[in-house]
């Protein structure tokens, strides 16, 4: 079976063709930010059009609407809102299963990744935004319209007064994803004081992610603090996924994360064990890197669980 598999990123819009599980084609360009509800729909066709497959997995930013099989209001896109299901099923004359970018991405691990073979497993991206995905007892959580688990909005500090993307205070993603890091800095800097190179950007509200990184590993004193407590974030935003969910094992990917995981993994195993009552599972690389989500969409569409194949899009 020939599969397109679509992942519709806040930045990044990345389209794969997959004969069975081998990829055999991979296109990558900026995902739309103006435009309209059309705009991710058109730049996907534009890529797919020579392409010939049997079925589409779409792997997408969430919240999502699955009834509908819209985006609905992502705070990382200022599209915010867009269609992704019907139109392809229009323009293709083929099944379209969709899901949130997380939710394909476990069940890609859990399907044909690292996770195969167990009960219990999660993924967590941190990247722009910070996203779970969940199987627990073999069965996907997927939740009332696609969104069981936007665990990236747990609260992991009350009093940090940093405002989350999605207007909420304190939420992991708020204190640790890659778009929210220059804000973050920037009321840390302020707290903290200092005079160091990573303080000065951060001061001026420009140390991005790749900076802070970056400048951590020249031992700069000010990254090295920020790099601390953003990995007690992430552990206390695991420890709760942790005693929500018990899995086994937790697959970690995203683009912050693997660029930085020689800075991260250490730190979040060292604090994990803190904020927890269950012992703390595995904590594993993501089997496909990068390309964590686009396996997902393809797990999707090859072997569609229950509790999506009852959104997924058929042509009439
Ligand atoms: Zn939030």
């Amino acid at each position: 079976m020939k599969v397109l598999a679509v992942d519709v990123g806040a930045s990044r819009l990345r389209v794969a063709l997959f004969d069975g599980t081998v990829m055999v084609e991979r296109v990558e360009v900026d995902t739309p930010r103006v435009g309209d509800s059309l705009s991710v729909v058109r730049a996907i066709a534009g890529i797919a059009s020579r392409f010939s497959f049997d079925v589409i997995g779409v792997a997408s930013i969430g919240p999502l609407d699955l009834e509908k099989g819209w985006v609905i209001g992502t705070p990382n896109n200022p599209l915010r809102s867009f269609a992704l299901r019907d139109p392809l099923v229009e323009l293709f004359r083929k099944p379209v299963v969709i899901a949130n970018d997380c939710v394909a991405a476990v069940w890609g691990e859990f399907v044909l990744g690292g996770g195969r073979g167990l009960s219990e497993v999660a993924y967590v991206t941190i990247s722009t935004g910070v996203g779970v995905g969940i199987v627990v007892d073999g069965r996907l959580l997927v939740g009332r319209r696609g969104n069981s688990h936007e665990a990236g909005h747990v609260v992991v500090d009350l009093d940090s007064g940093v405002r989350c993307g999605c207007g909420g205070l304190g939420h992991w993603e708020a204190l640790g994803s890659g778009a929210n890091i220059p804000r973050l800095a920037y009321v840390k800097a302020l707290e903290w004081g200092g005079d160091s190179r990573a303080w000065r950007l951060a001061v001026e509200g420009t140390l991005t992610p790749e900076a802070l990184y970056s400048l951590a590993r020249s031992g700069d004193v000010f990254a090295l603090k920020l790099v601390d407590y953003i990995n007690r974030v992430h552990a206390a935003g695991l420890a709760s996924v942790v005693a929500a969910y018990d899995p086994q094992v937790v697959f970690l990917g995203g683009s912050i994360f693997l660029k930085n995981k020689d800075l991260i993994l250490e730190g979040v195993r060292r604090y994990i064990r803190e904020y927890s009552l269950l012992e703390p599972p595995e904590l594993k690389d993501a089997t496909f890197g990068e390309d964590s989500v686009l396996y997902g969409a393809l797990a999707i569409a090859l072997k569609t669980p229950p509790e999506l194949a009852r959104y997924a899009g058929v042509p009439r």
